[in-house]
């Protein structure tokens, strides 16, 4: 391979086809630990740490099954929780083209029809990551924990656990195992639980893990089969020439050669893409965490306390506190009330939190299309550009599988599972620039 004049950076030595990846979140990383898992030559350029963007810091939960965002209803309830000051979502009012086409295109994705298909192809994809965490923890001898506990929906009102057996029977439809349990087996087997809670839904064969020791550790055995990853460098454009992709313009000045490269750079990928004149239509879905020091007793499982839309996940050390989404621009702002939500959110459902002390503070932004489904597949041009974003809620939970996925477009040609519903080009069309399929 031609070595550019102002590279003198080692990868660019060594002989074989290169992809480069732009990104080093949970897919990015998934990207690079298959393909060169595989013998690829991959380097993932990432602009801050690894960990830098949304997969760092959210709830860590792998949630096999999680329904798509829009759904059949969304619409009227996101109406009344914008007249809500401390719901659970927020919509900064202004003018925004975009966000305004984003929201009309969420709402013609709120059919019965396009939430059953979507679940479809998710359950198919919830099983094969499955499969993907079980075989990185076998194969890797990862230090970090994958608890295979499942999780736990847990609910305070009787009308929100109507609606929670309402979910466990879709779930049950599409194949997973769930349990439906009263307030008094939840307290029994977490006592961390007030006893106004009453009852909860276990969705058995989900998991829980730290997500930035998962991502740093998965960084690293990537690196162990023979992936560069290089931090704190920004790729500004996408080079090609002749209708192909031939490489990267970083922000240090130097080009990268590459035959093909992996957009992977979450929320930030909307933007690299426009310059390259392909529409990946994203909104930001700004969540926040607060970890607090761990209360006694702790809970044992990661839980969605259901009400509240706020998850709960006991990590090494403390106790996460996550949630929330807020579609309020390209930005970390963090407003405080946002983050006290959460507490009050968790005093709701647990003892013991009065003696807790808040340990840090962060906001991450889900990458969200309007039809709730990611972008997984080539651009139509130009040739040898992937894109890899759009994961949303589930991007822990689907990281790996679409890590997997992308290495099986770029080295077979072609996917294991059918993932045309996930293509770029169903964003193109002259009268509706972001149509869902
Ligand atoms: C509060 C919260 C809780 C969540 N809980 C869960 C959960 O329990 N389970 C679950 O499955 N999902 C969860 N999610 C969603 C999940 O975090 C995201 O879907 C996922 O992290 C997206 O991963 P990504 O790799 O696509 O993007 P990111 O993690 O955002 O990574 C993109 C990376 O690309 C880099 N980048 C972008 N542009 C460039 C460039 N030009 N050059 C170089 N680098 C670039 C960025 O710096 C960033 O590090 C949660 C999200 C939040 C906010």
């Amino acid at each position: 391979m031609r070595t550019l004049p102002s590279t003198d950076w080692e990868t660019s030595l060594v002989d074989g086809p290169h992809t480069i990846v732009v990104g080093a979140g949970i897919v990015g990383v998934s990207t690079a630990y298959y393909l060169s898992r595989r013998g690829r030559r991959v380097t993932v350029i990432e602009m801050g740490d690894i960990g830098n963007g949304a997969s760092s810091g959210n709830a860590g939960i792998v949630a096999l099954g999680h329904p798509p965002i829009p759904r059949p209803g969304l619409i009227r309830q996101v109406l009344g929780w914008m007249l809500n000051g401390s719901s659970p979502v927020y919509i900064r009012p202004r003018f925004d083209l975009a966000l305004f086409r984003w929201m009309w295109d969420l709402k013609r994705a709120c059919t019965e029809e396009h939430f059953c298909s979507s679940m479809e192809l998710l359950t198919t994809l919830g099983r094969h990551t499955q499969s993907c965490f079980e075989q990185i923890f076998s194969d890797e001898q990862m230090s970090c924990e994958y608890h295979r506990t499942g999780w736990l929906e847990v609910y305070r009102t009787e009308k929100g656990l109507a609606q929670g057996r309402r979910d466990a029977e879709l779930l049950e439809r599409y194949g997973f195992e769930i349990q439906v349990l009263d307030g008094d087996e939840v307290i029994r087997r977490e006592p961390a639980f007030k006893d106004t809670v009453v009852g909860a839904v276990h969705s058995v064969e989900s998991a829980f893990v730290d997500p930035m020791k998962f991502l740093v550790e998965l960084a690293e055995r990537a690196r162990g089969h023979g992936a560069s990853i290089r931090t704190n460098t920004q790729i500004l454009d996408v080079l090609t020439s002749d209708g192909g992709v031939v490489g990267v313009r970083l922000d240090t000045g130097e080009r990268l050669e590459a035959e093909s490269v992996v957009l992977a750079g979450g929320i930030w990928t909307t933007g690299l893409a426009r310059k390259l004149g392909i529409h990946v239509p994203m909104q930001a879905g700004k969540g926040y965490h607060r970890d607090i020091t761990r209360p006694s007793p702790c809970v044992g499982i990661a839980c969605v306390l259901a009400e509240d839309h706020v998850a709960v996940t006991p990590l090494d050390d403390v106790l996460r506190l996550s949630g929330t989404v807020e579609f309020s621009g390209l930005n970390h702002r963090m407003v405080p009330r946002r983050l006290d939500m959460l507490t009050a959110a968790a005093r709701h459902y647990l003892d013991g939190l009065a003696l807790t002390q808040p340990v840090s503070e962060w906001c991450g932004l889900r990458p969200c299309t309007a039809d709730g489904l990611p972008v997984v597949g080539w651009a139509p041009a130009p040739r040898g550009l992937f894109v890899a974003t759009g994961h949303a809620r589930m991007g822990l939970t689907l990281g790996p599988v679409t890590g997997k996925l992308v290495s099986e477009c770029i080295l077979d040609g072609r996917p294991s599972i059918d993932i045309t519903p996930l293509r770029v080009d169903r964003f193109r069309s002259r009268r509706h620039p972001s149509r869902p399929v």
